[in-house]
């Protein structure tokens, strides 16, 4: 845990970011976890442990994480915004029963035909997100 504590450490300031109890334990948090959490989830979770922080204190860590690219947004759902720290290319599942999102990884599908696009868009990135059941509420 000391050496997993000291590579995160290396990690955040190797990207110019200055190390802060707050985003030590924000991302500490995403990188243990691979279910697309909400700064709410993330905040209750380290509020568990100690009840130190607060919305606004999560909320900056993870902005300051994702200028750094540490940390990606994921918009999959109307209005709810998810942090993922697998920042490499990979596409989504989400359940729609019960919500859980799970990465796919990107070597998975066959590559897209990005120029058989309409004319008049340029496409810079894109991922498939697959809507589906997962395996615990089939
Ligand atoms: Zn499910
Ligand atoms: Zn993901």
């Amino acid at each position: 845990m000391q050496q997993q504590a000291e590579n995160l450490i290396k990690v955040l300031k190797s990207k110019g970011l200055r190390v802060t109890p707050q985003r030590f334990s924000v991302y500490a948090n995403l990188l243990t976890r691979f279910d697309h959490p909400t700064a709410d989830q993330i905040l209750s979770d380290l509020n568990h442990q100690a009840p130190t922080s607060s919305q606004a204190t999560v909320y900056s860590a993870l902005q300051a994480l994702r200028e750094v690219g540490l940390v990606r947004e994921v918009l999959l759902e109307e209005g709810v915004c998810r942090y993922d720290a697998n920042v490499d290319r990979h596409h989504h599942f989400r359940c729609r029963c019960c919500g859980a999102i799970k990465d796919i990884p990107w070597d998975t599908f066959e590559s897209v035909g990005l120029n058989r696009l309409p004319s008049g868009m340029q496409a810079e990135s894109y991922e498939v997100t697959v809507h589906g059941i997962c395996d615990r509420c089939q």
